[in-house]
């Protein structure tokens, strides 16, 4: 049995602590925001304050993936979301209406998954992580720093602790950071004399606007949930308890559709998206939420087939995170939580191996979908600045633009797509098999989507 704090207490945080909490490890949650959650979930989403979780008010999708991982090591959790009204979207019941096969396969329903608000499935979690044996869950507490030890693997600096804002230092055998996207763990580790790890970051610069409804029946899916409209993309997700979104997102330096922030001009755009205006037909349950600023980051703590430092791993959005347009930084979080308690339950006596494991099994199973998503907001983006500075978007990627055709057309690569969005197949494998490989390759490429012309947004969003 070993003493870890994990610093940062949110859904990552928190899973990995109960999944380390399972197999007998006496873990401490350090949290910087104060508050716990609420017992409610009208209460999570009206008065949980999360200065920490920028992303706190947002739509969340939890995939299928997420559930694998929960039935194997977090049972129970999965219910606990529907108990709270999270609801279960099975898209083989609500195939696109353009898949003329709509045969059920076997398999199906492991393509389902769940979606609520961000505050309600946190607010799941964290009950989930007050109630589990072996963990403490200290809120208000910020981590400050990282206190050396003798080192395990010789010239490699050993962390043996985390030191509290307050001052008080906690000694661990193992420190995990899950304080996400802007964890300061980098500059951390270099001051106890670490080689820099690899940080990789971009700010791809899009800007996200969502807004909440309610009403007796959430609306249909008359398409993908998420379609690019042109100059921007739209997004429409069932929500917890009688609630749906609709998010908008643009180039975070389109200057004119910041005024998406005023609710009549969102409504104005959403009423003039033909497959998503009556996702309008509800009562408004919020404002408009904006947010911004969402960076593309990677780190890796082993260079050159060296750990920077041993006795600390890193976590979910601490390790990786991309722009959300996928809707699978939990999921990944969540499969990262698993195979970090895999590589302690074999290695923590090990700390050179430890760190060296859990690498190896992050870049393996984690890392291709982070580029696989890099690559696909690359692509994205360009296209939209393009039509902003009315240029010719570049040419799609010709294989995508085929699986963007098949997919709308044929039930099995639809499926094979979804698997992968769901982190059910690894990109690399997901269209490996060979018929449905020729089946892809069979069509014309999708043409790039008409959207909105220009001139058109730029009259919806003028004041
Ligand atoms: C607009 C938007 C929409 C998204 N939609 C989806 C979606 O639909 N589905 C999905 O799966 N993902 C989505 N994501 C991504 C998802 O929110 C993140 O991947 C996820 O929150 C990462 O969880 P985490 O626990 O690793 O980090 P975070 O949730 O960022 O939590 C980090 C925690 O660390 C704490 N902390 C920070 N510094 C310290 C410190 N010094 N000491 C102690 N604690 C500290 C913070 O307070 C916070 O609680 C979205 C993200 C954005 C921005």
């Amino acid at each position: 049995m070993a003493a870890v704090v994990v610093c940062g207490g949110s859904v990552v945080g928190l899973s990995t602590a109960m999944m380390l909490g399972r197999a007998g490890h006496r873990v401490t949650v350090l949290e910087a925001d104060p508050d716990g959650a609420p017992t409610t979930p009208a209460a999570a989403w009206s008065a949980w304050r999360r200065k920490g979780v920028p992303q706190f008010q947002q739509a969340h999708t939890v995939f299928a993936r997420f559930r694998e991982v929960c039935d194997a090591e977090l049972p129970g959790l999965t219910d606990r979301l529907l108990a709270a009204g999270c609801v279960q979207v099975d898209p083989a019941a609500h195939l696109p209406p353009t898949l003329a096969d709509r045969s059920p396969r076997e398999g199906d329903e492991r393509l389902r998954y769940v979606t609520g608000r961000r505050a309600v499935v946190e607010a799941v979690v964290a009950a989930a992580a007050e109630e589990h044996t072996g963990i403490t869950v200290r809120r208000g507490e910020r981590a400050a720093g990282l206190v050396p030890g003798p080192s395990a693997v010789a010239g490699v600096p050993h962390v043996a602790g985390v030191r509290l804002a307050g001052g008080e230092v906690l000694p661990a055998d193992l420190v995990v950071d899950a304080m996400g996207r802007r964890t300061p763990t980098a500059g951390w580790l270099v001051e106890m004399g670490a080689r820099p790890p690899v940080v990789e970051s971009a700010d791809r610069g899009f800007m996200y606007f969502t807004r909440f409804f309610t009403g007796p029946r959430a609306p249909e899916q008359r398409g993908p949930a998420l379609t690019p409209m042109g100059g921007f993309s739209v997004l429409t997700l069932e929500g917890d308890n009688g609630t749906w979104s609709v998010t908008l997102y643009a180039p975070a330096h389109d200057t004119p559709l910041k005024a998406l922030r005023s609710p009549e001009v969102f409504d104005r755009l959403v009423g003039a998206c033909p497959r998503q205006a009556h996702w309008l037909d509800g009562r408004p349950a919020s404002g408009v939420l904006p947010i911004a600023g969402v960076l593309d980051r990677y780190r890796r703590f082993v260079v050159d087939g060296r750990p920077v430092a041993t006795g600390f791993l890193a976590v979910g959005d601490a390790w990786a995170c991309t722009n959300p347009s996928a809707g699978r930084g939990l999921t990944v979080g969540v499969v990262h939580a698993q195979l970090l308690a895999r590589a302690v339950a074999e290695h923590l006596d090990r700390p050179g191996d430890l760190a060296l494991v859990h690498d190896d099994a992050t870049e393996r199973t984690l890392t291709p979908f982070y580029r696989a998503q890099m690559a696909m907001d690359e692509a994205r983006h360009a296209e939209m600045e393009a039509l902003r500075q009315g240029r010719q978007p570049p040419a799609p990627d010709p294989f995508s633009a085929r699986l963007q055709t098949a997919a709308m057309v044929d039930a099995d690569v639809f499926r094979a797509l979804l698997a992968t969005v769901q982190c059910l197949t690894p990109p690399q494998e997901a269209f490996t098999r060979p018929d449905v490989l020729a089946r892809i390759t069979a069509q014309e490429p999708a043409p790039p989507s008409p959207g909105i012309p220009r001139e058109r947004l730029l009259e919806f969003v003028a004041a």
